[in-house]
Formats: structure tokens, C-alpha cells, sequence
């Protein structure tokens, strides 16, 4: 039967046939040495590492294909990567593809371990990057764009600040450059499809919510024609990369139940976001659902939901001491990297934020939020009381010189970094 409808694809996809005889999942196979029954049949086989086919370890067993055909089809595309991590599937594609003397641009937003790849590893490799405003005007991304141009990298909404992008322009761009468009849609998962809307590559990492148990790391990257995927698989395959089939089987597991846990912890998030957002003591909140979230317009148009991942920005009188000490009695949530997890995280990120084209700040001091499964009242509870302990360290503020108290603000940073 041929569907489009997410929960019945998550059902049927990298399983048997719902009617024969056998288990219904399928197998957990280790193994490094893969045997023949003769020379000729390694010899054949051997050229096939672009399908599906048990070659050697390293090319993946009937675990990575089953995984690798559970997130193509969440991504909506026809082949996929699976690689060691979140991080992975960023590098490697972009490793894969690009050589000396290329030119890659990548939004402010994007998250910091891709900008330190890019600022480091790919500019070693003589490859240089630019980073550009995630809401850029397409005219002025054109002017950006380079004969040498050619990896345009989106990532939507951007990590921490969520900015939300207008991919489809970016797809135009690029193609109209000859570029190709990487996207990480970690974030997007089920909730925008990267390829419907001009996507070239799409990232995922699986560690957050395909695993959502916070218990593995891994990643994968999507692609939508044997073009791509030719480069891809040969390039993953060049750098070694492998997962291990227990991590797989996890995944498997996880994506299994995507589409409940979705549901949920996007509508406790939501209620959550909405709840934050008449409080007096928050500034602003960084939810692409909102229309107070930068590119919410986009949102409104490409995505057809949201995840449990949001941010906040405080009013300007609570300082990073503040937002610490919040964060620090709540007991619900755990101070932790990562998302997408059953349950619920909080992170101060006005340090772990870094910026070279000045953009992301929102005037206050920023929590990010991961909603987990826990009960949306306790968990608003629970907030409710962080932020009376907020109140009780809310600094005092010259009401005549707000520029004065940010300056203090600085010294005390400054101070802090020491
Ligand atoms: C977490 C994350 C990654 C990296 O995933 P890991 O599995 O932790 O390496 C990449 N991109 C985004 C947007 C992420 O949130």
C-alpha cells in the first residue's frame, strides 16, 4: 500500500511484509568478514558498493540498510549515509564533495561545532567559508555567491537562536549558480521535507530525535538522485565511516515511535512556548510556531509542525547570575547538551553563542528549552517556581542609563571569563 501519511510510513518502513511468516523486525547483525561462495561471486559483488548489499563490514550490514531506508524515508529522499554522528553528517558530506580553491557559504546561526570544522579542518584543506545573515535578502545572497561557490549550507531554524530560513530561495540560488544545497534538518524532522522544497543534501542527526532516548550518537545524510549519491557513499566509504549495527538497531527502534513522541512533546513545547510568552519576565521567545521567532513566516509556510526545541530571551534586568540560578533549581530539567530525548532540558546560551556577521542577539540573556514526555503541567510548575527564583536575583537596573548597566554588564563578563 502506498501512503504519505508519516505514521503508517514509520510502520511499514524496513520491516517485512506485514503478511509472512518471521519475525517482524529486522535483525541485529554484527560482522566484520562477509563470505563468498567463490572468487567470481567477490569479484561481482564487490563492485557493488553503491546498493544495498552485504560486501564486507564496513559497507554496512542488513541493520544499516534497514535504518538506512527508515530515515530516507522520513527525509522523503531515495538513499542515505548512515555515518557516526550528528557531527559527522555534516562533515562528511561536506569533505565528500568539496576540493581546494571551493568556496562555501554557511548561515551565522549554524551550529558552533560545523562553524569549527569550517573554520579550521575545511580551511586547512584551502577551502574557505563565509557566513552569511540565515535571513539574508535574496538579492543580496547572489552577490555572495562565487564561480567557486559551491556548497550554499542552510540550517533551519538556526541552533540557539532560531532563525527560520526561506530554503526555497536558497535552493533557487544555488541552483541558479550551479551550487548545491546542504541542509541540516535535524530540527525539521517529519515537520519539513528538504527535498519538496529544493534541498540537494539533507542532514540529520540521529542522536536526537530518531534515537530519542538519549542514549546513542549517530548520524545520517540523505540524498535525492544516484548523482548524489555516487559522491556521497564513496566519500563516506573513503573516510571510514561506520556506526555500529547495535546503535542502528537503537535508531530503528526509536524511529519506530517518532510520530507519537513528536506529537507530544511539540504540543507540550508549544503550550509551553505560549505560556513563557505572557510572562513579564521574558523578553522575547525563539519558538518557530510564534510569530515572535525570526523567519516564523517561512515556518508558517514549509513546515507543517514544530519539535520540543525552543529558546527564550529574558527581560533585560536578569543577568547570566539570574538565568543560572533559574536554571540550577529547576528539578524537572537537566542542564545538558543534546535533544531530543524523552526528557525535558534546559541550557543558558548566551556564552556558547558565536557570531561573526552580528547577528542573534535579542537584548537579554537566552535559555534554551528541550521538552521531554514529563507532564505539561508539572513541567510548567516547575518553570513557574525557576522563574520566582529568577525574580529574587533580578539586578539592579539605573532606570536612566540602561547603557550604563550594560557596561557593568560587560566588566562583570568580562570578569567572569577571567
Ligand atoms: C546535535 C546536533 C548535531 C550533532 O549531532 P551529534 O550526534 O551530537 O554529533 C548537528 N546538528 C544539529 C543541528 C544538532 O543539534
Amino acid at each position: 500500500m502506498k501512503t504519505d501519511r508519516f505514521e503508517t510510513k514509520l510502520a511499514l518502513a524496513a520491516r517485512r511484509p506485514v503478511k509472512s511468516h518471521g519475525f517482524v523486525n529486522p535483525k541485529l547483525v554484527r560482522g566484520s568478514t562477509v563470505l563468498y561462495s567463490d572468487c567470481a561471486e567477490r569479484r561481482a559483488i564487490g563492485k557493488r558498493r553503491l546498493e544495498q548489499e552485504e560486501i564486507y563490514g564496513l559497507y554496512g550490514t542488513e541493520t544499516h540498510f534497514a535504518l538506512q531506508s527508515m530515515v530516507a524515508e522520513i527525509e522523503g529522499g531515495t538513499h542515505c549515509q548512515i555515518v557516526s554522528s550528528g557531527l559527522a553528517a555534516v562533515t562528511v558530506p561536506l569533505l565528500a564533495y568539496l576540493k581546494a580553491g571551493d568556496h562555501v557559504l554557511m548561515p551565522d546561526s549554524v551550529y558552533g561545532p560545523t562553524r569549527q570544522f569550517c573554520n579550521g579542518t575545511l580551511k586547512r584543506y584551502g577551502i574557505e567559508t563565509q557566513y552569511y545573515d540565515p535571513l539574508i535578502e535574496e538579492a543580496a545572497l547572489r552577490a555572495l555567491m562565487r564561480p567557486e561557490t559551491r556548497v550554499l549550507f542552510a540550517e533551519s531554524p538556526g541552533s540557539h537562536t532560531f532563525e527560520v530560513q526561506d530554503v526555497p530561495m536558497l535552493a533557487r540560488v544555488a541552483r541558479a549558480h550551479g551550487a548545491k544545497l546542504f541542509m541540516d534538518n535535524t530540527w525539521g524532522i517529519r515537520t519539513f521535507q528538504p527535498f519538496r522544497h529544493g534541498v540537494d543534501v539533507s542532514i540529520q542527526a540521529l542522536t536526537k530525535y530518531v534515537g530519542g532516548h538519549s542514549d546513542i550518537v549517530l548520524g545520517a545524510v540523505t540524498v535525492a538522485t544516484d548523482a548524489d549519491w555516487e559522491w556521497l557513499r564513496n566519500g563516506a566509504l573513503d573516510l571510514g565511516q561506520y556506526a555500529s549495527p547495535d546503535d542502528c538497531w537503537l535508531a530503528l527502534r526509536g524511529a519506530r515511535t517518532l510520530g507519537v513522541r513528536l506529537d507530544q512533546q511539540a504540543a507540550n513545547a508549544l503550550a509551553i512556548a505560549q505560556w513563557l510568552a505572557g510572562r513579564p519576565e521574558v523578553r522575547r521567545v525563539l519558538h518557530p510556531a510564534l510569530p515572535s521567532c525570526p523567519g516564523h513566516e517561512f515556518w508558517k509556510r514549509d513546515f507543517t509542525g514544530a519539535c520540543g526545541l525552543f529558546g527564550i530571551v529574558f527581560q533585560s534586568e536578569y543577568d547570566y547570575e539570574a538565568v543560572t540560578a533559574m536554571v540550577d533549581s529547576l528539578r524537572l530539567f537537566g542542564i545538558g547538551a543534546s535533544w531530543g530525548g524523552y526528557e525535558s532540558l534546559a541550557l543558558p546560551t548566551s556564552f556558547t553563542i558565536t557570531r561573526s556577521e552580528g547577528t542573534g542577539t535579542f537584548g537579554g540573556e537566552m535559555l534554551r528549552l528541550q521538552i521531554g514526555l514529563e507532564h505539561l503541567d508539572d513541567l510548567i510548575a516547575d518553570i513557574d517556581a525557576g522563574l520566582a527564583v529568577l525574580r529574587g536575583q533580578k539586578r539592579i537596573v539605573c532606570a536612566s542609563s540602561p547603557c550604563l548597566a550594560d557596561e557593568i554588564q560587560d566588566l562583570y563578563r568580562e570578569e567572569q571569563a577571567r
